[in-house]
Protein backbone atom coordinates (compact mmCIF):
# COMPACT_ATOMS: atom_id res chain seq x y z
CA UNK A 1 0.00 0.00 0.00
CA UNK A 2 1.17 3.47 -0.86
CA UNK A 3 1.55 6.11 1.78
CA UNK A 4 1.47 9.98 1.68
CA UNK A 5 0.92 12.02 -0.59
CA UNK A 6 0.35 9.27 -3.65
CA UNK A 7 -2.55 8.37 -1.03
CA UNK A 8 -4.73 11.18 -0.19
CA UNK A 9 -8.11 9.19 1.50
CA UNK A 10 -10.08 13.01 1.71
CA UNK A 11 -10.51 12.87 -2.59
CA UNK A 12 -13.42 10.87 -2.24
CA UNK A 13 -14.44 12.43 0.05
CA UNK A 14 -15.04 15.71 -1.24
CA UNK A 15 -18.69 16.23 -2.57
CA UNK A 16 -21.72 14.62 -1.50
CA UNK A 17 -22.03 12.79 -4.90
CA UNK A 18 -18.46 11.31 -4.42
CA UNK A 19 -18.96 9.87 -0.84
CA UNK A 20 -22.30 8.50 -1.90
CA UNK A 21 -20.64 6.51 -4.72
CA UNK A 22 -18.04 4.68 -2.65
CA UNK A 23 -20.49 4.01 0.47
CA UNK A 24 -20.24 0.51 1.82
CA UNK A 25 -23.49 0.59 3.93
CA UNK A 26 -27.06 1.89 3.20
CA UNK A 27 -30.52 1.67 4.81
CA UNK A 28 -32.93 0.11 3.15
CA UNK A 29 -36.54 0.63 4.05
CA UNK A 30 -37.39 -3.16 3.19
CA UNK A 31 -35.18 -4.17 5.80
CA UNK A 32 -36.47 -2.82 8.76
CA UNK A 33 -39.54 -3.89 11.00
CA UNK A 34 -41.61 -1.31 12.25
CA UNK A 35 -42.63 -2.43 16.50
CA UNK A 36 -46.38 -2.16 17.44
CA UNK A 37 -48.35 -2.43 20.65
CA UNK A 38 -51.99 -3.10 20.65
CA UNK A 39 -54.79 -2.96 23.81
CA UNK A 40 -58.21 -2.43 24.46
CA UNK A 41 -57.61 1.41 23.60
CA UNK A 42 -55.14 3.83 22.08
CA UNK A 43 -52.99 5.66 23.70
CA UNK A 44 -50.31 7.87 22.78
CA UNK A 45 -46.90 8.91 24.18
CA UNK A 46 -45.99 12.08 23.13
CA UNK A 47 -42.60 12.19 24.11
CA UNK A 48 -41.65 8.69 22.96
CA UNK A 49 -44.35 8.09 19.85
CA UNK A 50 -42.56 4.32 19.55
CA UNK A 51 -43.92 3.35 22.66
CA UNK A 52 -47.70 4.21 22.17
CA UNK A 53 -50.71 2.36 22.22
CA UNK A 54 -53.27 1.09 19.79
CA UNK A 55 -56.44 0.23 19.59
CA UNK A 56 -57.18 -2.98 16.40
CA UNK A 57 -59.25 0.29 15.04
CA UNK A 58 -56.12 2.60 15.16
CA UNK A 59 -54.01 0.05 14.59
CA UNK A 60 -55.03 -0.99 11.05
CA UNK A 61 -55.36 2.98 10.67
CA UNK A 62 -51.48 3.57 11.81
CA UNK A 63 -49.98 0.58 9.72
CA UNK A 64 -52.08 1.77 6.81
CA UNK A 65 -49.90 5.09 7.05
CA UNK A 66 -46.56 2.64 6.94
CA UNK A 67 -47.52 0.70 4.10
CA UNK A 68 -48.43 3.78 2.08
CA UNK A 69 -44.80 5.48 2.97
CA UNK A 70 -42.96 2.00 1.73
CA UNK A 71 -42.77 0.33 5.36
CA UNK A 72 -43.16 -3.56 4.99
CA UNK A 73 -43.16 -5.33 8.06
CA UNK A 74 -44.49 -5.09 11.27
CA UNK A 75 -43.92 -6.65 14.96
CA UNK A 76 -47.00 -6.80 17.25
CA UNK A 77 -46.74 -7.47 21.40
CA UNK A 78 -50.16 -7.36 23.06
CA UNK A 79 -51.05 -5.73 26.06
CA UNK A 80 -54.32 -7.89 27.25
CA UNK A 81 -56.80 -5.89 29.57
CA UNK A 82 -56.71 -8.76 31.82
CA UNK A 83 -53.55 -10.84 33.01
CA UNK A 84 -53.05 -14.01 35.24
CA UNK A 85 -50.30 -16.63 36.64
CA UNK A 86 -50.76 -18.43 33.35
CA UNK A 87 -50.56 -15.67 31.05
CA UNK A 88 -53.57 -17.17 29.31
CA UNK A 89 -54.40 -14.17 27.69
CA UNK A 90 -51.19 -14.94 25.08
CA UNK A 91 -53.07 -18.18 23.45
CA UNK A 92 -56.49 -16.77 23.58
CA UNK A 93 -57.98 -17.22 20.29
CA UNK A 94 -60.03 -13.93 20.55
CA UNK A 95 -57.03 -12.64 22.66
CA UNK A 96 -55.67 -8.80 21.81
CA UNK A 97 -52.88 -9.67 19.45
CA UNK A 98 -54.67 -12.54 17.52
CA UNK A 99 -57.53 -9.87 16.96
CA UNK A 100 -54.88 -7.66 15.66
CA UNK A 101 -53.58 -10.13 13.49
CA UNK A 102 -56.80 -10.70 11.60
CA UNK A 103 -57.88 -6.76 11.14
CA UNK A 104 -54.00 -6.27 9.94
CA UNK A 105 -54.39 -9.44 7.26
CA UNK A 106 -57.97 -8.24 6.07
CA UNK A 107 -56.96 -4.92 5.12
CA UNK A 108 -53.07 -5.24 4.23
CA UNK A 109 -52.78 -8.44 2.91
CA UNK A 110 -48.64 -7.64 1.90
CA UNK A 111 -47.70 -6.43 5.16
CA UNK A 112 -45.39 -8.84 6.86
CA UNK A 113 -47.02 -10.00 9.91
CA UNK A 114 -44.18 -10.80 12.83
CA UNK A 115 -45.66 -11.86 16.25
CA UNK A 116 -43.36 -11.44 19.59
CA UNK A 117 -44.46 -14.78 21.19
CA UNK A 118 -43.77 -14.36 25.23
CA UNK A 119 -45.80 -14.95 28.50
CA UNK A 120 -44.55 -11.55 30.04
CA UNK A 121 -47.23 -8.83 28.91
CA UNK A 122 -49.77 -11.34 29.99
CA UNK A 123 -48.58 -12.78 33.12
CA UNK A 124 -49.97 -11.21 36.52
CA UNK A 125 -46.20 -11.51 37.55
CA UNK A 126 -44.98 -10.36 34.44
CA UNK A 127 -41.91 -12.90 34.21
CA UNK A 128 -41.95 -14.38 30.54
CA UNK A 129 -42.80 -18.03 31.76
CA UNK A 130 -44.61 -19.99 34.54
CA UNK A 131 -43.42 -19.64 38.41
CA UNK A 132 -42.53 -22.72 40.13
CA UNK A 133 -41.23 -22.29 43.84
CA UNK A 134 -40.17 -18.78 43.13
CA UNK A 135 -38.61 -19.54 39.43
CA UNK A 136 -39.64 -19.54 35.93
CA UNK A 137 -39.92 -22.71 34.90
CA UNK A 138 -38.63 -23.90 31.61
CA UNK A 139 -40.13 -27.01 30.33
CA UNK A 140 -43.45 -26.12 31.46
CA UNK A 141 -43.86 -22.83 30.19
CA UNK A 142 -42.29 -24.36 26.49
CA UNK A 143 -46.11 -25.87 26.35
CA UNK A 144 -47.57 -22.60 26.65
CA UNK A 145 -45.33 -20.87 24.44
CA UNK A 146 -46.56 -23.50 21.75
CA UNK A 147 -50.24 -22.10 22.06
CA UNK A 148 -49.19 -19.13 21.80
CA UNK A 149 -47.34 -19.54 18.46
CA UNK A 150 -50.01 -21.61 16.60
CA UNK A 151 -52.79 -19.07 17.75
CA UNK A 152 -50.70 -16.22 16.44
CA UNK A 153 -50.67 -18.32 13.07
CA UNK A 154 -53.70 -19.43 13.35
CA UNK A 155 -54.70 -15.71 13.21
CA UNK A 156 -52.73 -14.89 9.88
CA UNK A 157 -48.90 -13.94 11.18
CA UNK A 158 -46.63 -14.90 8.73
CA UNK A 159 -43.42 -15.59 11.42
CA UNK A 160 -43.13 -15.90 14.83
CA UNK A 161 -40.37 -14.38 17.27
CA UNK A 162 -39.86 -16.31 20.58
CA UNK A 163 -38.53 -13.67 22.90
CA UNK A 164 -38.92 -15.84 26.57
CA UNK A 165 -35.13 -16.99 26.48
CA UNK A 166 -36.33 -20.70 27.72
CA UNK A 167 -34.05 -23.17 26.52
CA UNK A 168 -35.73 -25.32 23.90
CA UNK A 169 -38.78 -23.01 23.00
CA UNK A 170 -37.45 -22.88 18.92
CA UNK A 171 -37.59 -26.49 19.24
CA UNK A 172 -41.05 -27.03 20.35
CA UNK A 173 -42.29 -24.18 18.33
CA UNK A 174 -40.59 -26.06 15.45
CA UNK A 175 -42.26 -28.61 15.99
CA UNK A 176 -45.55 -27.64 15.86
CA UNK A 177 -45.09 -25.29 13.03
CA UNK A 178 -43.24 -26.97 10.32
CA UNK A 179 -43.72 -24.32 7.52
CA UNK A 180 -43.46 -20.75 9.78
CA UNK A 181 -40.11 -18.69 9.74
CA UNK A 182 -39.02 -18.73 13.43
CA UNK A 183 -36.88 -15.27 14.05
CA UNK A 184 -35.39 -16.66 17.46
CA UNK A 185 -34.73 -13.73 19.81
CA UNK A 186 -31.06 -16.13 19.97
CA UNK A 187 -29.05 -13.79 22.50
CA UNK A 188 -31.03 -11.54 24.25
CA UNK A 189 -29.48 -9.95 27.36
CA UNK A 190 -30.75 -9.15 30.56
CA UNK A 191 -30.43 -5.36 29.99
CA UNK A 192 -30.90 -2.04 31.69
CA UNK A 193 -32.39 -1.00 28.25
CA UNK A 194 -35.75 -2.37 28.13
CA UNK A 195 -37.15 0.36 30.76
CA UNK A 196 -39.70 2.41 28.08
CA UNK A 197 -40.68 -0.93 26.13
CA UNK A 198 -41.83 -2.28 30.32
CA UNK A 199 -43.79 0.57 30.83
CA UNK A 200 -45.60 0.19 27.41
CA UNK A 201 -46.19 -3.41 27.66
CA UNK A 202 -46.78 -3.21 31.48
CA UNK A 203 -44.79 -6.14 31.78
CA UNK A 204 -42.69 -5.36 34.34
CA UNK A 205 -41.82 -8.12 36.41
CA UNK A 206 -43.66 -8.02 40.08
CA UNK A 207 -40.62 -9.57 41.73
CA UNK A 208 -36.63 -10.45 41.32
CA UNK A 209 -35.11 -10.00 37.34
CA UNK A 210 -35.22 -11.43 34.22
CA UNK A 211 -31.45 -12.46 34.84
CA UNK A 212 -32.05 -16.04 35.18
CA UNK A 213 -33.33 -16.39 31.83
CA UNK A 214 -32.07 -13.43 29.83
CA UNK A 215 -28.06 -13.48 28.97
CA UNK A 216 -25.47 -11.87 31.36
CA UNK A 217 -24.60 -8.54 29.46
CA UNK A 218 -20.67 -9.31 30.15
CA UNK A 219 -21.31 -13.02 27.19
CA UNK A 220 -20.22 -12.87 23.49
CA UNK A 221 -19.21 -16.47 23.58
CA UNK A 222 -21.98 -17.63 25.41
CA UNK A 223 -24.09 -15.56 22.61
CA UNK A 224 -22.61 -17.80 19.75
CA UNK A 225 -24.05 -20.96 21.57
CA UNK A 226 -27.20 -19.97 21.82
CA UNK A 227 -27.01 -18.57 18.55
CA UNK A 228 -25.85 -22.48 17.19
CA UNK A 229 -28.12 -24.42 19.35
CA UNK A 230 -31.32 -22.25 18.02
CA UNK A 231 -30.37 -22.62 14.56
CA UNK A 232 -30.39 -26.79 15.49
CA UNK A 233 -33.61 -26.20 16.38
CA UNK A 234 -35.04 -24.87 13.06
CA UNK A 235 -34.55 -21.11 13.76
CA UNK A 236 -34.59 -19.13 10.54
CA UNK A 237 -33.52 -15.80 11.80
CA UNK A 238 -31.16 -14.89 14.89
CA UNK A 239 -31.51 -12.07 16.38
CA UNK A 240 -29.64 -9.93 19.18
CA UNK A 241 -31.29 -7.86 21.20
CA UNK A 242 -30.11 -4.98 22.09
CA UNK A 243 -28.22 -3.69 19.39
CA UNK A 244 -26.28 -0.62 19.76
CA UNK A 245 -24.34 -1.83 23.01
CA UNK A 246 -23.87 -5.40 21.27
CA UNK A 247 -22.47 -4.84 17.98
CA UNK A 248 -19.82 -6.82 18.28
CA UNK A 249 -22.14 -9.53 19.17
CA UNK A 250 -23.89 -8.71 15.98
CA UNK A 251 -20.64 -8.45 14.02
CA UNK A 252 -19.81 -12.20 15.49
CA UNK A 253 -22.99 -13.70 14.65
CA UNK A 254 -22.50 -12.67 11.52
CA UNK A 255 -19.27 -13.90 10.90
CA UNK A 256 -20.12 -16.85 12.60
CA UNK A 257 -23.54 -17.87 10.77
CA UNK A 258 -25.11 -17.78 7.02
CA UNK A 259 -28.52 -17.32 7.79
CA UNK A 260 -30.01 -14.06 8.14
CA UNK A 261 -29.45 -11.57 11.07
CA UNK A 262 -31.69 -9.66 12.97
CA UNK A 263 -31.17 -6.78 15.63
CA UNK A 264 -33.32 -5.38 18.01
CA UNK A 265 -32.84 -1.66 18.48
CA UNK A 266 -34.89 -1.68 21.69
CA UNK A 267 -36.65 1.23 23.74
CA UNK A 268 -33.93 2.33 25.52
CA UNK A 269 -31.76 3.50 22.35
CA UNK A 270 -34.49 4.98 20.80
CA UNK A 271 -34.89 6.71 24.23
CA UNK A 272 -32.04 8.01 24.59
CA UNK A 273 -31.92 9.80 21.37
CA UNK A 274 -35.14 11.46 22.06
CA UNK A 275 -34.92 12.98 25.40
CA UNK A 276 -30.99 13.98 24.38
CA UNK A 277 -32.97 15.79 21.24
CA UNK A 278 -35.47 17.35 23.24
CA UNK A 279 -33.06 18.81 25.45
CA UNK A 280 -31.18 19.85 22.77
CA UNK A 281 -28.24 17.65 22.69
CA UNK A 282 -28.37 16.30 19.09
CA UNK A 283 -30.31 16.26 15.85
CA UNK A 284 -32.84 13.29 16.42
CA UNK A 285 -33.13 12.18 12.59
CA UNK A 286 -29.04 12.34 12.30
CA UNK A 287 -28.27 10.40 15.44
CA UNK A 288 -30.90 8.12 14.03
CA UNK A 289 -29.30 7.41 11.09
CA UNK A 290 -26.22 7.07 12.40
CA UNK A 291 -26.98 4.31 15.10
CA UNK A 292 -29.48 2.14 12.43
CA UNK A 293 -26.26 2.57 9.98
CA UNK A 294 -24.08 1.59 12.54
CA UNK A 295 -26.38 -1.74 13.40
CA UNK A 296 -26.43 -2.66 9.65
CA UNK A 297 -22.62 -1.74 9.14
CA UNK A 298 -22.53 -4.41 12.20
CA UNK A 299 -24.13 -7.07 10.05
CA UNK A 300 -27.65 -7.00 10.74
CA UNK A 301 -29.74 -8.15 8.04
CA UNK A 302 -32.95 -7.03 9.10
CA UNK A 303 -33.48 -4.16 11.78
CA UNK A 304 -36.47 -3.55 14.52
CA UNK A 305 -36.85 -0.47 15.14
CA UNK A 306 -39.19 2.39 16.68
CA UNK A 307 -37.43 4.84 14.04
CA UNK A 308 -38.47 2.41 11.17
CA UNK A 309 -42.19 4.99 10.41
CA UNK A 310 -40.10 8.24 10.67
CA UNK A 311 -36.97 6.02 8.61
CA UNK A 312 -39.46 6.06 5.64
CA UNK A 313 -40.11 9.75 5.72
CA UNK A 314 -36.41 10.07 5.87
CA UNK A 315 -35.10 7.97 3.74
ZN1 LIG B 1 -41.06 -11.94 27.99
Amino acid sequence: MSAFPATRLRRLRRTDALRALVRETRLDLADFVMPYFVGPSSSRNEALPGMSRFSVEDLVAETGELVALGGTAVLLFGIPEEKDDEGSGAWDDDGIVQRALRALRAEHPGLVLLTDVCLCEYTAHGHCGVIRDGEVANDETLELLVRTAVSHVEAGADAVAPSDMMDGRVAAIRDALPETPIVSYAAKYASAFYGPFREAAESTPSFGDRRGYQMDPANAREALRECELDLAEGADVLMVKPALPYLDVIRAVRERFDCPVAAYNVSGEYAMVKAAAAAGHLDERAAALESLTAITRAGADLVFSYWTKDLARWL
